[in-house]
């Protein structure tokens, strides 16, 4: 085979190959142990290194950190700290480039877990506009990051991938079944960006089975909830429609534009899913090297997007369709056959629910932004 296969990491887990034991400077009582998930109780003082922290996934991932008692978390993104999304107290928020090796070097000095969420991305309208950026920036951060997490000795290491991955074929059809892990191969990824998560895998993978570091692989599908980006241009469908529509109601536009015809259909996983299922992925050994869908398998259409949020915000709007827009691939979904079985876990918040907060969160941030008032995009 041409490419690392599950054979190849169970051959690893099966070799002799141990995972590494936390060593935190502090060690501390039985009882101040944090539980994962599994077996498995960690110290509260472990460094934990969230890179891209200042963005709509690492953000979240930081605030449910700490919510779950770790004391020693650093976050670090390329954005000055006043632009990011959200802070969370009591981290340590650096501005670092990590496309630099020094940079990276410098952050992953003693972590035990690190982190990555750090990308030059955005929605459809973003990566099919900036491939170049999307392969360029977006490889040497997780050369970097990769690297320096190994050279550095930590223990466990987290990358997000997506479902941009797969291969595109088999998503052209509106009904198409879930995507299971193994539809990314043969591959014929997303141009750009798919291609450059797909390579990042792979590098994951290797470090794990060449060099023995613990690495964990997410495919996130449409992940959406509040302190995201909403405008600008790098927002998702969810972030945008969600605006498009709240602008209609605030009487600043006539219509919703649509990218498409409406009818390409996705499933979105609110971002409380999100965070819990990395945090389960990054401690199940099984899961070692091996790249799981983390999405939701509620699939709906743009247009039912629509429907849903002009419920929540209690309008009806009129809707164009610009078909010359990017729209992406024609359907979309997870299939979390294995998720489950690995994780005994999956998505659990429904479309219609997780797009309460997150229309609430964007109507507050139109308004801010209408009255001069500082936001986040
Ligand atoms: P985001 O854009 O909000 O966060 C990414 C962060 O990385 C940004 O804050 C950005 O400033 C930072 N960054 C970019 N270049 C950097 C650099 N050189 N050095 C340091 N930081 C840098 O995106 P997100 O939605 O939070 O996505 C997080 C990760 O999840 C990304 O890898 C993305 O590709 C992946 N992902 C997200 C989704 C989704 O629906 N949001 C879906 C699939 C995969």
């Amino acid at each position: 085979m041409s490419y690392a296969t599950r054979e190849d990491i169970e051959r690893k887990l099966k070799s002799g190959w141990e995972p590494e034991y936390f060593n935190a400077p502090n060690p501390v009582v039985e009882k101040e142990l944090i539980q994962t998930p599994y077996k498995e109780k960690l110290n509260p003082n472990i460094k934990i290194v969230v890179a891209g922290g200042g963005g709509f996934i690492g953000g979240a991932m930081v605030r449910y950190l700490k919510d779950r008692g770790f004391k020693n978390i650093v976050a670090a993104d390329i954005k000055p700290v006043y632009e990011w999304y959200q802070t969370t107290e009591g981290v340590a928020n650096l501005c670092l480039d990590l496309r630099d090796h020094k940079n990276a070097m410098a952050l992953v000095q003693g972590a035990v877990e690190v982190y990555n969420f750090a990308a030059d991305m955005g929605g459809m309208g973003f990566i099919e506009t900036h491939r170049v950026d999307c392969l360029i920036n977006s490889s040497k951060i997780n050369d970097n990051m990769v690297e320096a997490s190994w050279k550095a000795g930590a223990s466990r290491y987290f990358f997000s991938s997506s479902a941009c991955a797969y291969n595109t074929t088999l998503q052209q059809k509106h009904d198409v079944p879930g995507l299971k892990e193994r539809d990314a191969y043969p591959a014929d990824a997303e141009r750009g960006y798919g291609w450059e998560k797909l390579i990042a895998e792979q590098k994951c993978q290797e470090m794990f089975i060449e060099k023995g570091m613990e690495t964990h692989i997410a495919r996130f599908h449409n992940v959406y909830g509040p302190h995201g980006t909403w405008d600008g241009g790098r927002e998702k469908a969810p972030a945008a429609l969600a605006r498009k529509v709240i602008a209609v109601q605030e009487g600043d536009e006539d219509f919703v534009l649509i990218w498409g015809d409406g009818k390409q259909r996705r499933s979105f996983m609110y971002i409380d899913d999100c965070t819990e299922g990395v945090f389960r992925l990054m401690h199940n050994l099984n899961t070692t090297a091996t790249p799981l869908n983390i999405g939701s398998e509620e699939m709906i259409s743009v247009n039912e997007l629509v429907d849903i949020i002009e419920d929540i915000i209690g309008i009806k709007v009129e809707r164009k369709y610009d078909t010359s827009k990017p729209k992406g691939v024609v359907g979309r979904n997870s299939d979390n056959t294995i998720v489950r079985k690995f994780l005994d876990w999956e998505p659990r918040i429904s479309f219609a629910e997780g797009m309460k907060p997150t229309c609430e969160w964007i109507k507050e941030q139109y308004r801010n932004r209408k009255a001069g008032k500082r936001t986040v995009s």
